[in-house]
């Protein structure tokens, strides 16, 4: 029996064997994920995903693999070569915080999979302290290579320095496919965003290739903004933007100037993704953007909100955008009701917060009764 089963009999989600709620339950549609095991508070942010897994109207059987520092220094390589081949066969994979030491898994893992294309939402949360005063919801798709940051540079003689800025169509294509295929199953509108007037050349290209791809996707609204007035006008009007297409520095800046608004530097999750030649998604890998916060691991006071939002992403990649949204939606709404634990000024623990979401996702997701 596995493991998602045998946890979901404990947590009280399923019946006793032959039942016909453990029947309903085997007949969820069943995904396989690779879970990557991380260092400090990894252990209990599994725990809690596992808790929230069980409650869900979807099986997902965890493939787990031991990325914790110690496993990586006694396997070394031959760990990594299985963590990809792992991630590459089950295509999605959610991976906990692990500490960079010698390497950072991170880096080794975007380089291995070659994932190209992150897609970072940022909302004002509930319950997180924040300047602005808005509400704020962006998914930032963002290219994260080319662009200026895959060229140092050169210095010409003493007093000048130059470098080469890369916009190549194949990461645009496939970011650009990413963001209308999510509008499409999300119900959003996308706005790529440039410089396109003044760096005609690059983010012309860029563009021109967000527009080729916006007319395979006739019912998805599309708009171009110049990424200097749009950065003014979410602050002003965030509203008007739900889905932001940008070149790789263009998305570093906007992620960190909309997590800053938002408060949730702590609290975000993202996607990072690799594509296949028809730009399909090839494999997605999702994670919280803490890290493993050492000082409180093992102490049950971990927030498991970032890992349930990377959780939320995954089961949008998995077509699951009712299940997706219902994770999303009820962590956001309990953290609004106070429900928190001690980071966001709460008493909840790491356990009780799980719990509470896990019972709050199966109330919505429950088949409504029908009329007789
Ligand atoms: P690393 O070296 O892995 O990045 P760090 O401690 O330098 O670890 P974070 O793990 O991001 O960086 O932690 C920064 C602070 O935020 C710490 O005080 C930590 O306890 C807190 N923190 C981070 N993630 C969480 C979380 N999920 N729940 C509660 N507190 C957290």
């Amino acid at each position: 029996m596995d493991r998602a089963v045998l946890g979901a009999r404990r947590s009280g989600v399923l019946g006793p064997p032959g039942t016909a709620r453990e029947n309903e339950r085997l007949m969820r549609p069943l995904y396989q994920v690779t879970e990557l095991l991380g260092d400090g508070i990894g252990a209990e942010l599994s725990r809690a995903v596992h808790r929230l897994a069980d409650a869900l109207p979807v099986q997902l059987e965890f493939l787990e693999v031991d990325l914790r520092l110690e496993n990586r220094r006694e396997k070394g390589k031959k760990l990594y070569d299985e963590t990809v081949e792992k991630i590459t066969a089950t295509r999605v994979a959610l991976k906990h915080p692990t500490a960079t030491a010698e390497e950072s898994p991170n880096a080794v893992l975007r380089r291995r999979l070659d994932l190209s294309v992150i897609h970072r939402p940022v909302y004002t949360i509930p319950g997180v302290p924040s300047n602005f005063r808005r509400e704020l919801d962006l998914d930032i798709v963002r290219i994260a290579t080319g662009g200026t940051y895959d060229d140092p540079g050169r210095m010409i003689g003493d007093d000048g320095a130059v470098s080469l800025r890369i916009v190549e169509r194949r990461p645009v294509r496939e970011a650009a496919r990413y963001a209308f295929n999510l509008a499409r199953k999300t119900g959003k509108r996308v706005t790529s965003s440039s410089k396109y007037t003044i760096q005609k050349a690059t983010d012309g290209l860029f563009e021109q290739v967000a527009a080729e791809v916006a007319r395979q996707f006739p019912e998805v609204p599309h708009s171009v903004e110049l990424f200097d007035a749009m950065l003014g006008k979410v602050i002003m009007a965030p509203e008007k933007f739900q889905i932001v297409l940008v070149l790789n520095e263009y998305g570093d800046f906007l992620s960190d100037m909309a997590c800053g608004l938002a408060g949730s530097l702590g609290i975000g999750a993202s996607a990072n993704l690799a594509f296949d030649h028809s730009a399909v998604v090839r494999v997605a890998l999702f994670d919280a953007a803490h890290g493993t916060a050492p000082d409180i691991a093992g102490k049950n006071l971990a927030n498991p909100t970032a890992i349930f939002l990377a959780l939320s992403l995954l089961l949008y990649q998995l077509g699951e955008i009712a299940v997706g949204q219902a994770v999303k939606n009820a962590t956001l709404d309990l953290l609004r009701e106070g429900v928190r634990t001690p980071d966001l000024g709460g008493k909840e623990s790491t356990d009780s917060f799980s719990d509470a979401v896990a019972v709050e996702v199966a109330r919505r997701l429950a088949p409504k009764p029908r009329n007789v």
